[in-house]
């Protein structure tokens, strides 16, 4: 499975958009958009996915598979499920961290006793979409914090060029990744070329309403 068939599957799943014209929230313009939400509808597509992020590790050598809080509650289960299919023997447990706090002070908390699961294991950190990995850091030091060995963190999709230094020197493995370039509206190549701007997603409608109203 190379890197052309998982941005296939997240395409088909709606995860991913390329090839558009997209306004982001930040008012610049691009040719790509990630959704990650969509992807979780589609449960043989999120199976097939978290199938290739187990893939790459010896299931018998991972304790723990942590996600964060929403989307990393889903990705937990199915990649422990599929690590727990290649084990000669014993489990890998799935548990998740929760945000606490907000800002400066947000957190990603291991609750409900799951945070028993973690002293002197190996834990694979698993996330969707990283962005800046903020989310994904928190995570780790929650776990290393706890005694935990943090063997990897396992990504969908890095879409922030996100480094292995950005998230606490901790090895990525990313199933895909995906250049967001942006640019602002006047300097923007596909409005140059009048390609139409995509308003199912981001805020091209209401960029559009937007421009409607002033002309
Ligand atoms: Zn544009």
């Amino acid at each position: 499975m190379n890197k052309d068939s998982v941005m296939q599957m997240l395409s088909g799943a709606g995860a991913i958009i390329v090839d558009s014209h997209i306004v982001y929230t930040s008012g610049r313009h691009g040719s790509a958009y990630v959704n990650k939400d969509s992807l979780y509808l589609h449960t043989g597509t999120t199976s097939e996915l978290c199938k290739l992020m187990a893939s790459k590790y010896d299931a018998d050598k991972i304790d723990v598979v942590v996600g964060p809080t929403v989307g990393g509650v889903v990705l937990s289960q199915w990649v422990a499920h599929h690590l727990n299919a290649k084990r000669s023997s014993g489990e890998t447990l799935s548990i998740y961290a929760e945000k606490e706090g907000e800002g400066e002070d947000k957190k990603m908390d291991i609750k409900r006793g799951y945070d028993l699961c973690i002293p002197n294991k190996n834990v694979l950190v698993v996330e969707d979409v990283l962005t800046t990995g903020g989310s994904a850091k928190k995570v780790i030091e929650t776990v290393r914090a706890l005694g935990g060995n943090v063997i990897a963190l396992s990504v969908l999709c890095n879409r922030g060029n996100v480094s292995d230094k950005d998230v606490a020197d901790t090895k990525i493995d990313a199933l895909t990744t995906v250049n967001l370039e942006s640019w602002p509206e006047e300097a923007c190549p596909l409005c140059e070329k009048k390609m139409p701007i995509n308003t199912s997603v981001g805020k091209g409608k209401a960029f559009l309403e937007k421009r409607g109203a002033v002309v």
